[in-house]
Formats: structure tokens, C-alpha cells, sequence
């Protein structure tokens, strides 16, 4: 625990040399740059697991231009790359949206989340990409009423749906996903899709159709077009046919699984020199204009910018030395290579 006052600290604050917004593939190979040099790191991420655009929207889809590695799938890059940061064990606070960002009486950032987490830092690094991902909300009149008590577009914990009557809309992979873990859980799930055919992997659309056949589970072709309770606790729902026929259904808890969004959300708000919703740098340091802040990948724009993974790593590397004066500012830093030096070497593990 810190001390409050005298640094304008709050009690619970984390420290830490460098913090992290976004653990998409530039977040993460940061991660590895800065801890070449002993700079630990706090990445934070709204997702609730890493690799940003390569895990949530091609996480099966090749990849072909990453230097040296002629092919690649999306998630397993992700996967190598957490390999690759595992030995400077970077500490992640994913499904948290980093919402506040204020500068400490000491010249060091306190970036706080919506799960009330605060980190503070010397240095900021903001490799937040497009923005976050947020879930998109079905056009249903008054759902806001029912968010986060019987509606949820994200499952945290299974067993908050242990016993509840359980609607999952949607016919993608979340959807399937969560309608074939849930089932054993629930009290009784029913997935409803506005059509017979789903975006979704064969086999999840294989088990859910047996799971059906053999009455374990109801599938209504139907939209959700009303929502009924009070206070927030949902108690039914009317349900339509394409043929335009409603009926109602008795229900706790909604699930809707309709797809994801960009939103760059709460960096605009962080008093951030933006340009088209992007933050410029140099490409000397990928530095904001605010001094200890960087942005590195999909977020920053320089003259010549190209949005491809290799640009976002090579902009990490250069993050990572000027990141280093800042926290560092009276050691000297050495160009070392990982082929050649031991210490860069015993770091990593393999020496
Ligand atoms: C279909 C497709 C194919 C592609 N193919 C290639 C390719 O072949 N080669 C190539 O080089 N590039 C490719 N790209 C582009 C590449 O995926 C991006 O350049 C790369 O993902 C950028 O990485 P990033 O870490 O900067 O951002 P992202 O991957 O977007 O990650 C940013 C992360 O920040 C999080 N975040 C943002 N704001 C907040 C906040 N306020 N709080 C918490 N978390 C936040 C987001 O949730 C996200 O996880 C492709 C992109 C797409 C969509």
C-alpha cells in the first residue's frame, strides 16, 4: 500500500514504470522492448484477453508479412508474442477500460480504469489501436435499464448463470461459444437468431443442433423485440418470427451477442493532441506531444505512416529507449544486441 497525500497518490495505487493501453500485438511486443531494459510494465485492455485486432476479428486468418515468419494466424502470433513477453512477466488488467488519465503532483501519470484500478507511471504508452472494442447494443427500446443487472454482452464469471432462465441472441462465434458452455449451466438456454444459418464454426453449429435434438437446449429462428421487468430485472421478453408472429418468453438473463465495435472512447477525453481521432508523434520516440506520453501502432500518425504490425513493432523499440531516460534518467542505457550480450541474454532466460 502507498502513502495518500504528499504525491497525491490514492492508497491502492499501483506503481510501475511503464503503463500500457491496449494488449493488441504492439502492446505486447512494447512489453518485450521495455523489458530488455528493465522497465516493467502494466498493460491494461477492455478485451478480456490479449492480441487486439488479430484475436478479436482474424484470429484464423494467415498473416504473411511478419518479418521472418512467412505465415502465421492471427492468434498464433498473439500466442508467440505472449511467449516471447513471458519472461519480463508483465502484469495485465484485462475487460477494464481505461477511463482517466490525470498527471501527479511528482510529474509521473495515474491512469485509472472502470474497475477502479489506478496505475501509476512515469511514462504512459498508448497503443490502443482503433480505439476499444465495444460490444453493440441491439436496437431494443429501454435495454440501458436492464445493462449489467439482467443483460450482459460479456460473460465474466459462468456461475452468475447458474440456475437463471438464460437468452442468447446472436449467430456468431460468442454466441454459439457461450449458448454451448451455458448449457450445462443454466437453468434452461434458449438461442434466438433472426435466421437458420450462423457465422459461427462448423462444429460449435453442429454440438448446439444436437444439443437441441436432443432437448437439452431450445433454438427459436426470432429477434428480440421487447424486454419486460422491473427495476432492471428482466422477467420476459416478446420474441418475433420472421412471419411476424410474437409471442412471449419467460427469461432472467439476455445475452446479446451482435458484434463488436471501435470506439476510441475515453483517450479522447485525455487532454491528447489528436488529429482525425489519432495521436501524432516523431519518429524519433513516437512521443505525443505531451511530454511521458507515447503512442505506438494503430493510433499514432506521422508522415508516411503504414498501419501493418511490423511499423507498430519497429515504433515500440524506439518507444522503449527514450521511455528508458524518462524513468531512468541518471543511468546511461547500452545498445546491446540479444545475439551477443549475456545479460540481455540471462534476462531472457536462455543463458
Ligand atoms: C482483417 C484484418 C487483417 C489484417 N491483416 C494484417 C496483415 O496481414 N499484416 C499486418 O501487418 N497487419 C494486418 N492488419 C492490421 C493489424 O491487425 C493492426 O495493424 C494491428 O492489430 C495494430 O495493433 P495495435 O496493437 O496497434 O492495435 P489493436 O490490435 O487494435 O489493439 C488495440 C487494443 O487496445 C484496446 N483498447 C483501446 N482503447 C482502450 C481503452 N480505452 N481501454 C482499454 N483498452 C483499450 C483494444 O481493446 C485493443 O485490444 C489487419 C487488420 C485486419 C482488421
Amino acid at each position: 500500500m502507498n502513502d495518500a497525500t504528499p504525491r497525491g497518490l490514492p492508497h491502492q495505487a499501483i506503481e510501475t514504470d511503464v503503463v500500457i493501453i491496449g494488449a493488441g500485438p504492439i502492446g505486447l511486443f512494447a512489453v518485450f522492448e521495455l523489458g530488455l531494459i528493465d522497465l516493467k510494465c502494466h498493460l491494461v485492455d477492455i478485451l478480456d484477453r490479449a492480441g487486439g485486432q488479430c484475436t478479436e476479428l482474424y484470429p484464423e486468418k494467415p498473416i504473411y508479412d511478419i518479418p521472418g515468419i512467412p505465415i502465421v494466424t492471427g492468434q498464433e502470433l498473439v500466442d508467440r508474442l505472449m511467449e516471447q513477453i513471458k519472461p519480463f512477466k508483465p502484469e495485465f488488467h484485462l475487460g477494464q477500460m481505461a477511463s482517466g488519465l490525470r498527471k501527479l503532483p511528482d510529474g509521473r501519470w495515474l491512469l485509472s480504469t472502470d474497475a477502479a484500478i489506478d496505475i501509476a507511471a512515469p511514462v504512459l504508452v498508448v497503443a490502443a489501436g482503433g480505439g476499444s472494442f465495444v460490444p453493440k447494443r441491439p436496437p431494443i427500446a429501454g435495454i440501458e435499464a436492464y445493462e449489467g443487472k439482467s443483460v450482459f454482452y460479456a460473460v465474466r464469471k459462468m456461475d452468475e448463470f447458474r440456475g437463471k432462465n438464460v437468452l442468447i441472441a446472436g449467430g456468431g462465434d460468442s454466441a454459439l461459444d457461450w449458448t454451448l458452455n451455458l448449457a450445462p449451466v443454466a437453468k434452461r438456454l434458449t438461442l434466438v437468431h433472426h435466421r437458420d444459418g450462423f457465422r459461427a464454426a462448423q462444429h460449435s453449429v453442429n454440438r448446439m443442433r444436437e444439443l437441441v435434438s436432443e432437448g437439452k437446449i431450445d433454438f427459436h429462428v426470432a429477434s428480440v423485440k421487447a424486454l419486460h421487468g422491473h427495476d432492471g430485472r428482466l422477467e420476459a421478453v416478446t420474441l418475433a418470427s420472421a412471419d411476424k408472429k410474437e409471442w412471449m418468453h419467460e427469461v432472467n438473463t439476455l445475452l446479446p451477442f451482435f458484434g463488436l465495435t471501435i470506439k476510441l472512447g475515453p483517450i479522447a477525453d485525455f487532454g491528447l493532441n489528436l488529429h482525425e481521432n489519432l495521436i501524432p508523434v516523431d519518429t524519433a520516440k513516437f512521443e505525443s506531444s505531451t511530454p511521458g506520453i507515447f503512442a505506438i501502432g494503430d493510433i499514432n500518425t506521422y508522415p508516411g505512416k503504414l498501419k501493418l504490425i511490423l511499423s507498430g513493432f519497429h515504433e515500440g523499440a524506439l518507444m522503449a529507449q527514450a521511455a528508458f531516460r524518462i524513468c531512468r534518467p541518471n543511468d546511461k542505457l547500452r545498445f546491446q544486441y540479444t545475439t551477443s550480450s549475456s545479460s540481455l541474454q540471462k534476462k531472457l532466460g536462455v543463458a
